[in-house]
Formats: C-alpha cells, structure tokens, sequence
C-alpha cells in the first residue's frame, strides 16, 4: 500500500493512503497529511 507524504516537506509518514484520516495524528482537513516536525512546526 502507498504511504502517505508530508504535504509541507515530502517526508514518509506512518500512515498509509488506506488507514481513515479520524484513525491518524497530524492530518489537517483541507490540507492533507503532515509529519510530526511540521505539525509541531506549524502547531506548536
Ligand atoms: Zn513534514
């Protein structure tokens, strides 16, 4: 299955494109799917 990659820098994430975004950490609706450095980046 593919993995999902960090909108903001391209990384692999844990998740795969199957697992349910309510299921994931760091998933922004209406932006997709960050890793943990640019979730706490942007986020605090
Ligand atoms: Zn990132």
């Amino acid at each position: 299955m593919e993995k999902e990659y960090c909108v903001k820098c391209g990384k692999e994430t844990p998740y795969t494109k199957d697992v349910p975004i309510d299921q994931r950490d760091c998933y922004i609706e209406g932006a997709g799917q960050l890793c943990d450095d640019c979730f706490i980046e942007i986020y605090g």
